[in-house]
């Protein structure tokens, strides 16, 4: 948490530090950038290209596909068919360490986390998604999207999670899309896919 804490400060500084002329190389740099997209491999192919296209639009970057993945067992938890989320995340760092780019994660096993919702401590908490923050790993699940509008949903999550990525943190402000479903994401599908004004300005690139 600390370690987070302290880059989030380091960035902080260094942006803040940027004059004019580096400002617009940052811009320059950033519109290299690309997004590896990875997907488990019962995952659906056709829904991960959607996502690409999704990700695209939204965030002005290019995606490349990584061959789909099996989620191991050291991110299994103790309860069947259940998975880590946290354990997933360190996986990726390591498995995808030379990429020096973001990577997200779709899959369709369910994914949880140890979640503190009111003081209290919820362990194996299902979720729909995680990501780093600041950071370059974030896993989504369409595990518990049911049958209808799922690649609606997962597109609102998906750019959730890459929002930390990004930086930013959960928003109170209605009907931004960092705001914290708590796992629940009642009419996520409903919603505009679109930051608040001040988070559109925080992000990180
Ligand atoms: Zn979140
Ligand atoms: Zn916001």
């Amino acid at each position: 948490m600390k370690k987070w804490f302290f880059i989030c400060l380091v960035i902080f500084f260094a942006c803040s530090g940027i004059d004019g002329e580096g400002r617009r190389l940052v811009r320059k740099e950033s519109t290299k950038e690309f997004i590896y997209v990875v997907y488990s491999s019962s995952f659906p192919p056709d829904m991960a290209m959607k996502m690409r296209k999704e990700i695209e639009q939204f965030y002005q970057v290019k995606t490349k596909t990584l061959p789909p993945v099996s989620l191991p067992k050291k991110t299994m938890t103790a309860i069947q068919g259940r998975y880590q989320a946290n354990r997933i995340l360190d996986w990726m760092k390591e498995k995808y360490r030379n990429k020096n780019a973001k990577v997200i994660l779709l899959t369709n096993a369910d994914i949880c986390t140890d979640r503190n919702l009111n003081g209290k401590i919820n362990p194996n908490y299902r979720i729909f998604g995680l990501g780093v923050r600041p950071g370059n790993f974030c896993v989504v699940t369409i595990s518990r999207f049911g049958n209808k509008k799922v690649e609606r949903k997962l597109a609102y999550v998906v750019l959730h999670e890459l929002g930390h990525n990004y930086g930013l943190e959960h928003c109170t402000t209605p009907h931004c899309m960092m705001k914290d479903a708590q796992g629940k994401g009642a009419n996520i599908e409903n919603e505009p896919k679109q930051f608040c004004k001040k988070c559109r300005n925080l992000i990180r690139k």
